[in-house]
């Protein structure tokens, strides 16, 4: 039975890959995470079985190399991370104590331990993201070859991460995998971001600030594709390769919002009967906000036979439908962990 360490499997994507893995292939998982405010153990409480979880800071060294050690996996999954872009521009420490010397921690215990254990095909595999190679103008999109170009203090972190990650296989020889993804959307993403932020300041009447214009451009995918492009990445993918995944769906930030309100104003219509769309307001743009992400994904469409599966529509809706449906998920959390100021930024 394959044994699988993932890390930051309390977070948006670390918990439905955690479900999603168990679902499909026999292993055993075992979660480290430090449970920071984006951390939630909630969103595994269905998961019984071939799972263990270790409340764990990954920059804490020796207890990080103690846990590779004892659990002897087959494959290391390192999503841990601060992920906010706004958080960084208004403090990056974190930032750079966890995405940048977490993940070296990482890299050095997994080398002593796949120097002691020569296990075969073992993985480390980095969940990097889209928005290390900067910003586009209207054509073209990200390929695997594309130039770093980070804007934002999150994304020159993610960077350094995967220059890390690259350095330990030219070096060490330790077998990694990078993927850089685009935006994820879908059930237990915490409510500062984007998509869920416009769900529930929607079902709460609140106004729907949108940055800028709204014109910026991203790439979504439901995070159930992101999870099986994973999944496809253990089971076959190259060490020493790096995978772009996208969602093959480019929409301005506007288009998502106004989506969102016309998915409520039909599952959840309001007493006045008015659209939520009333409720979008347009506030200063973020700093360096990059205007726009594309993903080329052919490299593992064709090397690993990966697509994304699931329709935007049907997602959003399905997305829209699980924040109505789940309103104690968020409202505990923002009235036990989080700071409520932020309800206000998109
Ligand atoms: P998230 O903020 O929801 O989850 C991050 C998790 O990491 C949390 O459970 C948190 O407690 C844990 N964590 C943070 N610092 C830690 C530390 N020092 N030690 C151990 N655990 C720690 O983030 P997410 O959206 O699930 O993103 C997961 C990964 O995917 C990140 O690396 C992110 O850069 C990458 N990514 C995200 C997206 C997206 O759209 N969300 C897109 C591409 C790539």
């Amino acid at each position: 039975m394959k044994h699988i360490l993932v890390t930051g499997g309390a977070g948006f994507i670390g918990s439905n890959f955690i479900i999603r893995i168990l679902g499909k292939l026999n292993c055993k998982v075992m979660n480290i995470d430090k449970l920071t405010y984006s951390g939630n153990l909630d969103n595994l409480s269905g998961v019984k079985e071939n799972y263990d979880f270790l409340e764990l800071d990954i920059v804490d060294k020796d207890r990080v190399k103690e846990a590779i050690m004892k659990f002897e996996p087959d494959v290391i999954i390192n999503f841990a991370a601060e992920s906010h872009v706004d958080r960084s521009i208004d403090n990056c420490s974190d930032f750079i104590n966890t995405n940048i010397l977490g993940t070296i921690n990482l890299l050095e215990a997994s080398l002593t331990y796949y120097q002691e254990n020569k296990k075969d095909n073992f993985k480390f595999v980095h969940i990097s993201t889209d928005e290390v190679y900067g910003s586009l103008g209207d054509s073209g999109s990200f390929s695997e070859d594309s130039t770093y170009a980070p804007s934002s203090p999150y994304s020159a972190s993610k960077a350094s991460s995967d220059h890390f990650v690259t350095s330990w296989i030219k070096t060490f020889g330790l077998p990694t995998i990078i993927t850089n993804c685009s935006n994820n959307y879908g059930p237990f993403q915490f409510p500062e971001k984007l998509i869920p932020l416009m769900i529930i300041n929607a079902i709460n009447e609140n106004k729907l600030p949108v940055y800028g214009k709204g014109d910026n451009v991203r790439d979504w995918i439901h995070v159930d594709d992101h999870c099986d492009a994973i999944i496809r990445i253990i089971e076959d993918g190259k060490v020493g390769e790096k995978y772009n995944i996208g969602g093959e769906c480019e929409k301005k930030n506007i288009e998502i919002v106004e989506e969102i309100c016309d998915i409520i104003d039909v599952l959840r219509p309001r007493n006045s009967n008015k659209s939520y769309r009333e409720l979008i307001e347009f506030v200063n743009d973020r700093p360096g906000h990059d205007y726009r992400y594309a993903i080329d994904s052919s490299k593992i469409n064709s090397a690993l036979d990966w697509k994304p599966k699931i329709n935007f529509n049907d997602g959003m809706r399905n997305t829209v439908k699980w924040y109505i449906e789940n309103s104690n998920w968020w409202n505990e959390i923002i009235e036990k962990r989080y700071n409520l100021e932020r309800l206000g930024r998109a």
